[in-house]
């Protein structure tokens, strides 16, 4: 009989697939592009790694107790895996979320037991409205309260060393030479980078790519619609001496390689999903046939179904005018 022992036996051995449709403008002589797919988590994302790494390393440490409560800041994705953990480890879990966040994260979360506070984004980091800071005092007050706290947590960037970068150098035997992958906390991009540049004595490229407005790209942390990505403060968890280079991508273009994604390739992904496919393929358009080029894709599309998706709402932004792609009208003809 073969089956796992739990589902968070199920977490990380993600696949790479290649890119056809969205690379095809490269001509003969472009890359190999593989997408590593992390949708195909447990809970839907690449965060089920930390999450789990963060757990156990809190366990122990005694940090976690035997019936403790997980708190955290989180856009969806981290609480979705810090719940798969808890429930399968008997925690409960609180999360604070920004109010950009979709209807449907939030609503998975509350479907995992967890209860869920709402903050506004539009105010600094420091505010005690934000979900920082509301974080910090609910695991102040709440007894028995661990927060995992993944921007600083250096499981974090461990969880991608030790799983995400050995997995995607053994998919492409060592051949890989560019990554490139969307930076929130910067786990994803510390982790494997430090593991792909060491692995490779430094000859695999790192690129990070950030919505225009995020710190990492130069920016003042001005407001941007893509979800999960970028930061209007440097965390922690981000290591500054990995990327070779960072590329600035606009909401529109996410948004519309992002739709592209599910039409094309049959990858129903988010948006800082197309946000790296974006990057990737600006990078492609200077590599040759001798390069591979793995882009990170975090999580699936169907959080995003109300917006990304959302013809209206795509309109109501102008992104449909930006080369957001035809209407769902359009496509059934
Ligand atoms: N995309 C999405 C949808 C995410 O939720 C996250 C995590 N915040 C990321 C990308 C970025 O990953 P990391 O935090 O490892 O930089």
């Amino acid at each position: 009989m073969q089956y796992a022992e739990s589902v968070v036996e199920l977490i990380g051995n993600t696949p790479l697939v290649r890119l056809n449709a969205v690379t095809a403008h490269l001509g003969p002589d472009a890359p190999l592009v593989l997408a590593k797919v992390e949708y195909v988590n447990p809970g839907g994302s690449v965060k089920d790694r930390i999450a789990l790494r963060m757990v156990e390393a809190a366990e122990a440490s005694g940090a976690l107790q035997p019936g403790g409560t997980i708190i955290e800041p989180t856009s969806g994705n981290t609480g979705i895996g810090l719940a798969i953990v808890a429930q399968t480890r008997g925690y409960k879990c609180i999360f604070v979320c920004p109010d950009k966040v979709g209807h449907e994260k939030i609503n998975v979360l509350k479907a995992y037991g967890a209860e869920v506070h709402v903050c506004p984004t539009a105010v600094d980091p420091a505010d005690p409205r934000s979900y920082y800071s509301v974080s910090d005092r609910l695991a102040r007050e709440t007894p028995g309260g661990w927060k995992a706290d993944q921007y600083a947590n250096p499981n974090n960037p461990r969880s991608h060393y030790e799983t995400t970068g050995p997995e995607i150098w053994t998919q492409t035997d060592g051949k890989i030479t560019h990554f490139v992958t969307g930076a929130g906390t910067g786990g994803t991009i510390s982790g494997v980078g430090r593991y792909l540049k060491e692995a490779s004595e430094g000859r695999v490229q790192v690129i990070g790519a950030d919505p225009e407005g995020s710190v990492y790209s130069g920016g003042t942390g001005r407001p941007y619609l893509v979800e999960g990505v970028g930061e209007d403060f440097w965390p922690e968890a981000y290591d500054k001496s990995i990327a070779d280079e960072i590329v600035a991508v606009s909401d529109g273009d996410s948004f519309a390689m992002t739709r592209r994604l599910a039409r094309e390739e049959g990858l129903l992904v988010g948006g800082s999903c197309g946000m790296a496919v974006v990057a990737a393929l600006r990078v492609a358009e200077r590599l040759t046939k001798d390069d591979v080029l793995v882009v990170l894709l975090p999580d699936g599309g169907r959080g995003y179904l109300n917006k990304i998706f959302n013809d209206e709402w795509m309109a109501d932004y102008g992104f449909l005018d930006a080369g957001g792609g035809e209407t769902v009208g359009e496509l059934l003809d």
